[in-house]
Parts: C-alpha cells; sequence; structure tokens
C-alpha cells in the first residue's frame, strides 16, 4: 500500500502529466483500496499533494476546477474524453492543439476567440443549446450562472457531465 502511494507521489510529481494523472489516479480500477488509504493516511499524504498540486506551474485550467485535494479525494469524478477536455484544458481543444503545432489555427470554428475549455462552458455560441440546458437545470436547483468551475464539480458534477457527454467535439474541429 505505501508503496502504491510512493508510485502516485512519483506520478503527480511528474508535471508534464501532472493533471490527467490526478483526475486520473483516484477513479482507476483500484480507487477504494487507494481511497480507503488515503483516509488513513489523510493529513499527511493530502498535505503533501495538495503542497504539490499548489506548487506545480502546471494543470492551471484543473486546479480552477479541483483547488482543493481534499475535496478531490471525496467525490468520485466519472472520466471520459468530453469530461476530461474540459477539466484539464487538454486534448482536443484547437488552443491546445495550436500550442503543440499540431494545428495552425487555435480558433474556435464559431469564430469568436480560441478554442480553450472556458470558452466551450462559458461562450461557444455552437453549444448554446447546451449550455442553456445546463443552466436551466442549475438554475432549478436553486444555482446562480454564470458560476464558477469549482462549483460546476463541486454542487453541479451530475449537470456538468451531462452537458460534457453531449459535447460533440467533431462538430468543434
Ligand atoms: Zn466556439
Amino acid at each position: 500500500m505505501t508503496r502504491q502511494i510512493s508510485c502516485v507521489s512519483k506520478i503527480i510529481t511528474r508535471a508534464s502529466s501532472f493533471c490527467l494523472y490526478f483526475l486520473r489516479s483516484c477513479v482507476c480500477h483500484n480507487y477504494n483500496t487507494y481511497h480507503t488509504h488515503i483516509h488513513r493516511h489523510t493529513h499527511t499524504h493530502t498535505h503533501m499533494w495538495q503542497r504539490q498540486w499548489t506548487d506545480t506551474g502546471k494543470g492551471a485550467v484543473t486546479k480552477a476546477f479541483f483547488p482543493f485535494v481534499r475535496n478531490r479525494l471525496r467525490g468520485k469524478i466519472p472520466i471520459f474524453p468530453e469530461f476530461t477536455v474540459l477539466v484539464t484544458g487538454h486534448g482536443k481543444l484547437r488552443s491546445y492543439l495550436h500550442r503543440f503545432g499540431i494545428t495552425d489555427n487555435p480558433m474556435c470554428p464559431c469564430e469568436e476567440e480560441e478554442q480553450t475549455a472556458d470558452h466551450l462552458i462559458f461562450q461557444c455560441k455552437r453549444l448554446t443549446n447546451q449550455r442553456n440546458n445546463m443552466i436551466k437545470q442549475i438554475k432549478d436547483t436553486g444555482g446562480d450562472w454564470p458560476t464558477t468551475k469549482e462549483t460546476l464539480v463541486n454542487n453541479y458534477l451530475h449537470i456538468f457531465v451531462n452537458f460534457a457527454k453531449s459535447i460533440d467535439f467533431t462538430d468543434l474541429q
């Protein structure tokens, strides 16, 4: 068990993949074992993990969703490509592909601005219907819009997940 934690610690210090591993580490097949262990050693490990998470220069988008490791460890986050793109800013986003020279145009096909995770969640007119549906559900539960990304995952995870599922990235390339 200690070796598992040690392994995870090593992984999370690999800053280049930091945020993806951060997301995956708690949803892998041995989630329950890992989760139990984390709770037994919660102060030491969570504190250490939080310090590394706070200090790393990577994962800015993901940090906006999950600034606190302790909160992140409380809940299971479903992982699928569209959701991962939104909470990491990596993957099939034109701004991301452009940064790595994979595409020469960072602009969203809506032509309003660069295609970032924030753009898709809050602005893109190609997702107006999906977003309005999400906003309606949030307001139906007494919530406000716009809201922060942290609130989206903390308070409206199910609604936000459905929004992510409703995105067809082939329509956004
Ligand atoms: Zn757009």
